[in-house]
């Protein structure tokens, strides 16, 4: 059994490990330090919380108790005393009286006041602090759309948002576990797509708050809302999809039921971008055509032509062309009249496949040349000059 101060230092760490099998029991006069003492850490202020922790890892919480400060033999020399008066003095050497009496003459142990009597602990966290500190991600509370929210506006990446969330939801399945079963691999696609789904569902319970319910509980959409001709439903992951008229269709499930999607949000910008660069930088109709395998944006048309429009590698790949200026056009034969052309002697004929002729082999006085049947006439003679 040891009578201790208010704080023990490591080294006793190592005084302990030499008592096996002799119960350790700690003392304290302080009812505020018992507190900081019975409590988890995370509840005071960092430099308490600090200290408590490291006592706690020697001397466990149920180990400590309290001894009124009459009883202290600690304060005999903290207050100050004479050399020949602390020789006789018994509190200093024997401890307190009723200290080998056995643990039932002991003082009763002192039960920490709760909350509910708004007793106020020195360096304790206010609640707002330790409410701030704390960040859950869940599928259902309303908190989580401001938090998945702010984490759109920080990442402007489709990429890195997608793999912030998937490690985030892998943070909150690992608490869960046990340290040998956590995971702690590369981030696999199917997490990719959970972390995608997860942002979708936080967007559409944002953008169509009303819709969502009416899906929720299996009603259907109001017909004054946008989606009421998309006949919307919730899939097995809680992501809202077109039901359609393409049930029967020889496609996959994703093409058959589009994921609903708002044009006017960050988000949606930043994933057609990502298909777009994705695509070699696709243009407009077939950016709209990819898109529409997967998502039903709405109001998709005016983004997509917006996302094409500011992409700085497209507009240096398709700048605008000059157009020459053109020189004079060169003379025209047929502006001469069909009496004055050249004369010449047609030595072959070129039909086309449709067996009509539309070149011809001409010899002149320059040479034999190729002309379009179109550029050369018949000379006009009597047929009784033969
Ligand atoms: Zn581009």
């Amino acid at each position: 059994m040891l009578l201790l101060g208010d704080r023990p230092c490591k080294s006793w760490t190592g005084w302990l490990s030499m008592l096996p099998g002799i119960e350790v029991q700690a003392w304290v006069d302080s009812t505020i330090v018992l507190q900081w003492l019975q409590e988890h850490p995370r509840k005071w202020e960092k430099y308490v919380a600090v200290r408590t922790s490291t006592i706690q890892e020697i001397i466990p919480p149920s180990k400590w108790r309290h001894v009124p400060t009459e009883d202290n033999p600690a304060d005999c020399i903290s207050r100050g005393m004479l050399p020949e008066d602390l020789l006789q003095h018994k509190l200093w050497w024997d401890g307190p009286k009723w200290l080998p009496m056995g643990e039932e003459n002991w003082p009763p142990r002192k039960v920490i006041e709760k909350k509910s009597e708004k007793v106020q602990i020195p360096e304790e966290k206010s609640v707002n602090s330790e409410v701030s500190n704390v960040i859950v991600l869940t599928s259902q509370s309303e908190s989580s759309v401001d938090i998945v929210s702010q984490l759109i506006e920080k990442y402007s990446n489709f990429m890195t948002l997608i793999r912030v969330v998937a490690f985030v939801l892998r943070f909150s399945d690992n608490c869960r576990k046990k340290i040998n079963e956590r995971n702690l691999k590369f981030l696999s696609v199917h997490e990719q797509n959970r972390a995608r789904d997860c942002i979708i569902k936080n967007l559409q319970r944002k953008h169509f708050p009303e819709e969502y319910k009416c899906c929720e509980k299996n009603n259907p959409v109001s017909k004054s809302s946008k989606l009421s001709k998309l006949v919307p439903f919730i899939d097995d992951n809680g992501v809202m999809r077109v039901k359609g008229r393409l049930e029967n269709a020889d496609l996959s499930y994703e093409t058959r039921h589009p994921i609903i999607l708002p044009a006017k949000d960050k988000f949606v910008k930043n994933l057609v971008v990502f298909i777009h660069e994705m695509h070699l930088h696709s243009g407009v109709y077939l950016l709209q055509s990819i898109l529409r395998a997967k998502y039903w944006i709405v109001g998709m048309k005016s983004l997509v032509k917006s996302v094409v429009k500011m992409c700085v590698n497209c507009t240096k790949a398709k700048p605008k062309t000059e157009t020459p200026l053109m020189g004079n056009l060169p003379a025209y034969q047929n502006q001469l009249k069909a009496s004055r052309w050249k004369m010449g002697r047609i030595q072959e004929v070129h039909p086309g496949r449709d067996n009509v002729v539309r070149v011809v082999t001409v010899r002149t006085s320059d040479g034999i040349q190729k002309r379009a049947a179109s550029t050369v006439a018949k000379i006009p003679m009597e047929e009784d000059s033969y």
